[in-house]
């Protein structure tokens, strides 16, 4: 495999490509929401060499029925892109809800936000274009209680995860959600070091590996690994 092209692997960890097709024609894509659907084509045909960066419909459809059965009325996401996974979330809340989605970077954003917009869930959303960690910092310093979150949903800068994580144990409710992605990172947390990847997937990949570990000894959460997309951490604050 060329080193530098993630493209070919698909995120799929599943046994093989074929289950994985079997999942998404049968039961996936047939449910998938129609500006889903768009807001994905769109991201392909624009930026087909990051259009993987969005979360795959499979794990859309997990965040929608989890904010759903736990009735999330206030939402965090960390890591927007062109939006799919903040779409999922949007179409996934009560008209009353509020989400707040960070990232760096608002030109990739601006190519989903007509499918949001057309979906009629743009009032929910409250975009800020920044790096996460002053924003996380400045609403643990004056967030009152009463604003605290339900659900987060993070899929940023890995190298970064531990930092999101100490602060969010602080602005999401006892009881609520943490959830982070891309923690078993293409499966190669599983497997040795590969020096021909590039060395950002290298980076990347001892990072998991360390707040992997890091969760899993963590006493102020529960939680749950998922094998969908490229790896999704389901923490629950207890503490
Ligand atoms: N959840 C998105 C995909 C996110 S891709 C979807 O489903 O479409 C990761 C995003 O994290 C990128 O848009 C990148 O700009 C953003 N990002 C990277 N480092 C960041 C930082 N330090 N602060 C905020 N956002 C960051
Ligand atoms: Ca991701």
């Amino acid at each position: 495999m060329d080193g530098n092209d993630l493209s070919n692997l698909e995120k799929c960890l599943l046994q093989s490509e074929a289950l994985h097709q079997y999942i998404l024609e049968t039961n996936v894509l047939p449910k998938e929401h129609e500006l889903l659907k768009k807001l994905r084509a769109e991201t392909k045909a624009r930026i087909p060499k990051r259009a993987l960066m969005n979360v795959p419909p499979e794990e859309g459809q997990l965040l929608s029925i989890i904010l759903k059965v736990m009735n999330a009325k206030r939402t965090i996401e960390v890591g927007v892109f062109t939006g799919y996974s903040l779409l999922a979330t949007a179409l996934a809340l009560p008209e009353d809800a509020k989400i707040t989605a960070i990232d760096v970077d608002r030109s990739n954003y601006k190519i989903g936000l007509p499918f949001i917009q057309k979906a009629g869930v743009e009032g929910k959303i409250k975009f800020i274009e920044s790096e996460a960690l002053p924003v996380l910092d400045k609403f643990v310093q004056e967030m009152n209680e009463d604003e605290m979150f339900d659900f987060a949903f993070v899929d940023a800068d890995k190298e970064n995860y531990s930092n999101y994580h100490e602060r969010l144990l602080k602005i999401v409710k006892i009881g609520g959600l943490i959830l982070y992605d891309n923690t078993l990172w293409f499966g190669s947390v599983a497997t040795p070091m590969n020096p021909d990847m590039p060395k950002y997937f290298n980076e990347d990949r001892e990072s998991i590996i360390k707040f992997n570990k890091e969760l899993a000894a963590d006493p102020r959460i529960e939680l749950c690994q998922v094998c969908i997309g490229d790896g999704l951490t389901i923490c629950r604050r207890v503490a």
